[in-house]
């Protein structure tokens, strides 16, 4: 058959020729991927098929995760661990740069690291939206994070959409998931029957198209392509949680001293777990840091949290002192001031601030006390 790719075109893979597609991609890429580690499904740099978490899948519900084996050969049968992809584009920590003393004053070298040219593997459908987010908050009109740029320019995606969901998965309410629409190189959904294995590949751009040059597949007919939609259409019905998103933005202007801030601040331990785990959520700090001699000086910046009192400190002591303060801060954040600011909601329905909040805060109950019983104030 004659190799023609063409962006929006439809192939199929048999399951083990994922390892090829890895193969290929590793000649060019540094290719990260789900795999197994301490109980939980995180995103490291993979070598080979078998590093992927075949056989893994997950359970989600509020302060609750648990990995579990599966009996099927699925590799994607899990939803989201508690990392995303966000720590390859935005690193936890990274030095800016350096001061050297030389003759009496200090010379600026600034960090040019070149990152190296990635393939992310797996992508959720949920997290493709987050990371058109943080583009939007690293790359605008105004501002643009030149390390993020540089990570984010070369990147190989390759999104996995969702054939199950969990407990605490809300992307359709969110209109994030749980099919990948935009923002892939090549989009694959996984068909697991009694004696088949393979995947449906979407081909989303013309780098994607040469990437699969490299790997044995055949044109996907009409029926596998159909099995495909079935599988998203299904796995859209089963979200464990939703958000009511109407007026949302107005609703939390309006109820800036809604009773439920302090309901919420007594079960909150400000840990900061949920804005860690968060795709979104980019808060960051910046250290200073010298060598005993006072010869070198560096600076870092490090993730940090708006549920820190240092986050907020300006000169004098910190803006948001109380557990109240802060979570109203980060939901309002997220879900309306993120919309004046970046023209879109800061939450994608990923479900993992639910998951990893040791005392199981959900965001969508919280939302819904708020409108149940909305003040209707609008605030100064
Ligand atoms: S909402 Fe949960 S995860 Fe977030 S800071 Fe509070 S206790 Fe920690
Ligand atoms: S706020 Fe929670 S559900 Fe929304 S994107 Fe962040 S971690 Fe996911």
């Amino acid at each position: 058959m004659a190799k023609q790719n063409v962006t929006g075109e439809f192939v199929i893979i048999e399951s083990d020729a994922l390892g090829k597609l890895i193969e290929v991609l590793k000649a060019d890429y540094e290719v990260i991927g789900p795999t197994v580690r301490e109980g939980a499904v995180i995103y490291e740099e993979i070598s080979g098929m078998e590093e992927l978490p075949t056989s893994w899948g997950d359970e989600h519900e509020g302060g609750k995760y648990r990995l579990h084996k599966r009996q099927d050969k699925a590799v994607f049968g899990f939803v989201v661990g508690p990392q995303s992809w966000k720590k390859f584009l935005f690193p936890p920590v990274l030095k800016l740069f350096s001061a050297h003393k030389k003759n009496g004053s200090f010379q600026v070298v600034e960090n040019h690291d070149s990152p190296p040219r990635m393939a992310f593997l797996g992508v959720r459908a949920c997290d493709l939206s987050a990371i058109a987010v943080q583009d939007k908050v690293f790359m605008n009109e105004k501002f643009t994070d030149s390390n993020y740029k540089s990570r984010r320019d070369d990147l190989f995606i390759v999104a996995v959409n969702c054939a199950e969901a969990d407990g605490t998965c809300f992307c359709v309410s969110m209109n994030t998931g749980p099919k990948a629409t935009f923002g892939f190189d090549l989009s694959m959904t996984e068909i697991l029957a009694k004696n088949e294995h393979y995947f449906v590949v979407e081909i989303g751009t013309e780098k994607g198209a040469k990437t699969m040059e490299g790997v044995p597949y055949k044109v996907a007919n009409k029926e596998q392509k159909n099995r495909a939609e079935g599988i998203v259409a299904n796995t859209a019905k089963q979200m464990g949680r939703s958000m009511d998103t109407t007026d949302i933005k107005e609703l939390l202007y309006r109820n800036y001293e809604h009773p439920r801030w302090e309901d919420v601040a007594e079960r909150c331990l400000t840990c900061t777990n949920c804005t860690l785990v968060c795709p979104t959520c980019f808060c960051a700090t910046i250290e200073d840091v010298t060598d005993l001699s006072g010869e070198t000086a560096e600076r870092w910046r490090k993730w940090d949290s708006c549920f820190t009192k240092e986050h907020s400190y300006v000169h004098g002591g910190s803006v948001r002192t109380s557990a109240v303060a802060r979570y109203r801060q980060w939901m309002t954040h997220k879900l309306a001031t993120w919309i004046d600011q970046f023209g879109t909601s800061g939450c994608v329905g990923c479900g993992r601030c639910i998951t990893w909040c040791p005392v199981g805060i959900d965001i969508t109950e919280e939302a819904r006390a708020i409108r149940e019983n909305d003040l209707g104030v609008k605030s100064k």
